[in-house]
């Protein structure tokens, strides 16, 4: 028998939130409940900041609960509070007003234990390749000898499965804790391999935040060099509560070179800086043409404005990445180009993006992939 919404309400109906036995649904601080096609239920319950640690529990008590219903796969449950400890009343939105939503349970910027350095791929907008830099300069940083995870934060467009080919669910070991899929290895998760596209579409912004920290926190990362988070597109109050719950080591700022997109990389930039989030640099990408057929190569949106505004902001340009066809089709076949064509020209240019982020990450430590022992 599938799951329903009624079942999971009538489990939390059990799970008393105070000392005078108030239930969770009583108490009007559950979101909405999601119950996905899998089996896979999502709601977060709300709180006051200073009420964090002692709600842990009720939390708790509620996934037990609804884990103990028959045909439940998994459950995403947080603890989402409307403003942080110590600041006043929510006011209604301002459009931007940092930190309005935030998850209580955990720390801002707490660390993922044997994860040394979170960075973010960022872009202002969608469809400017901020998924396929993600996914290419990840591969760059494997290939020079890095221990590389890939998050797709990308939740209401996770790209991740289809970029790289990979099929099926993660496995749930103990203790609710899922294990990363794997593709060329790297470790990988998104919540495309989570959810029906359709579930993520309808979630509003606590759940969202709860999906993403669970992702990062309740995933056996293993010990990673570098976690590449591939974040939502636009610079709005979800980006900017994402940079503040996620330990970032810094941000690679993706554009094309229109003069819009630019200005949306311009906002991008100016989000982490408010945050202290250092900069690793701006690509340019899809810079130039290339003729699928002839090779020929034109500047159809201008060119050089990403590496100009980089000057501008003060911020390292790592390298700009043609149109060409080629990359559009090796992603949509689940090869990206950096393992698929490793000796061709745009490899070479994700090696060096790759190069520059782990310099301004380590201070310079060079990794080399270990020597390969040849017996003759
Ligand atoms: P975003 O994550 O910014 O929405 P994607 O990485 O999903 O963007 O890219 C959008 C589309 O553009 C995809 O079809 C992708 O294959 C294609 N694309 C991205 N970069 C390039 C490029 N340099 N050359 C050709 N196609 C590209």
């Amino acid at each position: 028998m599938a799951i329903t919404r009624e079942h999971v309400l009538q489990a939390l109906s059990t799970v008393p939130v105070d000392a005078s036995g108030t239930d969770l649904v009583a108490s009007g601080r559950l979101s909405d409940v999601v119950v996905d096609d899998a089996g896979r239920v999502m709601f977060s319950i709300t709180i006051e900041p200073s009420e964090a640690s002692g709600m842990e529990r009720v939390r708790q008590a509620a996934v037990t609960a609804v884990q103990g219903l028959p045909a439940v796969k998994g459950v995403f449950a947080s603890l989402t509070a409307d403003r942080p400890a110590g600041s006043g009343p929510t006011t209604p939105s301002s459009g931007g007003a940092p930190g309005r939503i935030r998850s209580a349970a955990q720390p801002k910027n707490q660390r993922i234990p044997g994860v040394t350095h979170v960075i973010a791929v960022a872009s202002g907008k969608g469809g400017v390749g901020k998924s396929t830099t993600a996914c290419n300069l990840a591969l760059g940083l494997k290939t020079l000898g890095l221990k590389v995870g890939l998050l797709d934060a990308d939740i209401y467009g996770p790209s991740m499965p289809k970029l790289l080919g990979i099929h099926g669910k993660p496995r749930l070991l103990e203790n609710r804790i899922l294990e990363p899929m794997e593709a060329y290895g790297i470790k990988v998760m998104s919540i495309g391999f989570l959810v029906e596209e359709e579930a993520a579409m309808i979630w509003r912004g606590p759940m969202v935040m709860s999906a993403i920290t669970q992702m990062l926190r309740e995933v056996a990362w293993g010990d990673l060099d570098v976690l590449v988070v591939d974040m939502p597109p636009g610079t709005g109050d979800a980006q900017l509560t994402m940079a503040q719950a996620t330990p970032l080591a810094g941000a690679v700022i993706v554009s094309t070179p229109q003069d819009l997109a630019l200005i949306d990389a311009r906002r991008g930039v100016s989000m982490f800086k408010r945050v202290e989030i250092p900069i690793l640099g701006i690509v340019e990408n899809m810079a130039t043409f290339i003729c699928p057929h002839c090779g020929h190569s034109s500047h159809i949106f201008g060119h050089g404005g990403a590496r100009d505004e980089a000057a501008r902001l003060g911020v390292p340009f790592l390298g700009e990445v043609p149109l060409d066809m080629t990359i559009r089709e090796l992603s949509d076949a689940g090869r990206p180009v950096v393992v698929a064509d490793p000796e061709g020209p745009h490899a070479g240019i994700y090696r060096s993006m790759a190069q520059q982020v782990w310099t301004s990450l380590s201070g310079g430590t060079v990794v080399r992939p270990a020597p390969r022992i040849v017996i003759e």
